[in-house]
């Protein structure tokens, strides 16, 4: 019987999707480095569904049907070049290779471009929403050839998340479209998780709400338009109350947030690409702050902190929920913005509408927004910001009172808000119609001669700052 697919690495992601695959009817040859891993598989979930049992990639290449499809899902990094270079004598024109690991898509693009030379697909694939999605159906976007994926497409529709009926799960674009767009969902995660962590600090340290009652807020706005499994996970978080003491769990827990640094790559990325990604920079900054434990230590002793007496307004939870969702949308706008500046730098037709559809399951920024995320970028007319949309356009200016409020509480009261602060100067920053970019720009001309533009005239213009201050047309250098 020759297998639908073959994954080596079998670690918990591995074994996982493997297990997903043979659950929906697909006939997996299993592979991993130590044969250990296999038979540990084969032994608790054998009877899952078919497996073929391999203990080399020459086997595991044999055991296929084709073209061949062989899923990689080792540790990210060298150890899939690694892989690679020991599959790729072993295939023939056509056969696909797929990464589905978290590596970057820059890796992504160099391994598709090297295989692609030698006739093999090579795909690389996000996959979101950790061990449990990958056993019970995550959100995945394939990179790689349109052709690849109409001979990979089915299998992986067949095992995603689906929502409504529509698998979580579509051809996202050429060679590392894939793991950028998983990179990108990363970052909004980043923000979406920090927005909540300055709701609940606003509500703690601002309306004296202990997390138990807080975990009830959290419940109730999980019904709402906010609903999301983050929300709901942190309802979870903020009601649990810790074995050992008593206390609540968020108050045991130390307060430095780990990084695994998705989060950090989508920030470098932005960064190149010039997208102002500031609410996800905001949160991957935050939690570095987080963990500058010394530093943190001596600035409570050291740096004043004067506060200015505010009254907190009765409306104040309900003006904290309306930040969250304006400063979670811009998350998102800024997000998506960024997926279109990378479409244009590397030629990816990104269909931004099925982007947000396939988040909207199995992955942890799922959210019933996502929903009308989705609706927007079908409509015909396709908003150049999402914050344009008309629903989300009119959304924010009813919520942009409580927005401003809670922001100028925070700064009063000294509670640190980077991603409500940051998202709000995003959104004055562009419906400003004057932006101080000006002031810079006159700056640059006058230390480096960079010149400028003039809002009365075409051309470029240079002032002779150290000489008359007569201004003349000037070749633009920058
Ligand atoms: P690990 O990242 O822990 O990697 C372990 C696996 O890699 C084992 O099967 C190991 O084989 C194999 N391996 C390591 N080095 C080599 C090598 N040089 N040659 C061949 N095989 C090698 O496994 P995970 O299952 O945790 O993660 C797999 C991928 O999925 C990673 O890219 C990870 O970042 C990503 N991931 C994604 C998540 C998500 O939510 N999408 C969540 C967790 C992970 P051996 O048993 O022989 O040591």
């Amino acid at each position: 019987m020759s297998a639908h697919i073959g994954v080596t690495g079998l670690a918990v992601m591995g074994a996982n999707l493997a297990r997903n695959l043979a659950r929906n009817g697909f006939t997996v040859a299993l592979h991993n480095r130590s044969v250990e891993k296999t038979d540990a598989l084969l032994e608790k979930h054998g009877t899952d569904g078919d497996f073929v049992r391999t203990e080399t990639l020459q086997d595991l290449v044999d055991s296929l049907e084709k073209p061949r499809r062989v899923l990689i899902m080792v540790k990210a990094g060298k150890p899939v070049d690694s892989v690679i270079e020991q599959l790729e004598p072993l295939l023939e024109a056509g056969d696909i290779i797929i990464d589905a690991g978290n590596s970057h898509y820059e890796d992504t693009r160099r391994r598709e471009a090297a295989l692609a030379k030698k006739d093999l697909h090579f795909v690389g694939i996000g996959v979101s929403g950790g061990e449990e999605g990958a056993l019970n159906g995550p959100s995945i976007m394939p990179g790689g050839s349109k052709e690849s994926y109409d001979a990979l497409g089915p299998l992986l529709e067949k095992i995603s998340a689906h929502v409504d009926g529509k698998p979580c799960c579509a051809w996202i674009g050429t060679d590392g479209a894939g793991h950028f767009v998983k990179m990108v969902h990363n970052g909004i995660e980043y923000a979406d998780m920090q927005v909540i962590g300055e709701a609940f600090d606003l509500l703690r340290s601002g309306a004296g709400i202990e997390p138990a009652d807080q975990a009830k807020i959290f419940e109730e706005w999980n019904k709402g338009e906010l609903a999301s499994f983050l929300i709901e996970i942190s309802a979870e978080v903020l009601g649990h109350v810790d074995t050992r003491t008593g206390k609540p769990f968020v108050d045991v827990v130390v307060d430095a947030a780990g990084q695994k640094g998705t989060g950090r790559w989508t920030v470098i990325s932005a960064l190149e690409l010039g997208s102002p990604t500031s609410g996800i920079a905001e949160s991957v900054f935050a939690r570095a702050l987080s963990s500058q434990s010394e530093q943190r230590k001596i600035a409570q002793e050291l740096l004043a902190g004067e506060e200015i007496a505010v009254d907190v307004p009765d409306t104040f939870v309900e003006d904290v929920r309306q930040a969250l969702y304006a400063s979670k949308l811009v998350s998102y706008a800024q997000g998506l913005d960024m997926l279109t500046s990378a479409a244009k730098e590397y030629g990816w037709d990104l269909k931004l509408d099925e982007i947000a559809s396939l988040w909207r399951g199995g992955c942890i920024i799922r959210a019933e927004l996502l929903k009308e995320i989705t609706n927007a970028y079908a409509a015909e007319d396709k908003p150049a910001n999402l914050l344009f949309a008309p629903a989300f356009t009119k959304a924010i200016a009813d919520v942009l009172p409580a927005w401003r409020r809670v922001v100028s509480t925070a700064v009063q009261l000294g509670i640190p808000v980077p991603v409500f602060s940051s998202s709000l100067a995003y959104y004055d920053g562009l419906r400003r119609k004057r932006l101080p970019a000006a002031v810079i720009q006159g700056q640059r001309d006058l230390f480096g001669a960079h010149t400028y533009g003039r809002v009365d005239a075409e051309g470029t213009f240079h002032t002779l700052w150290g000489e008359d201050k007569s201004e003349i047309e000037a070749v633009d250098t920058h």
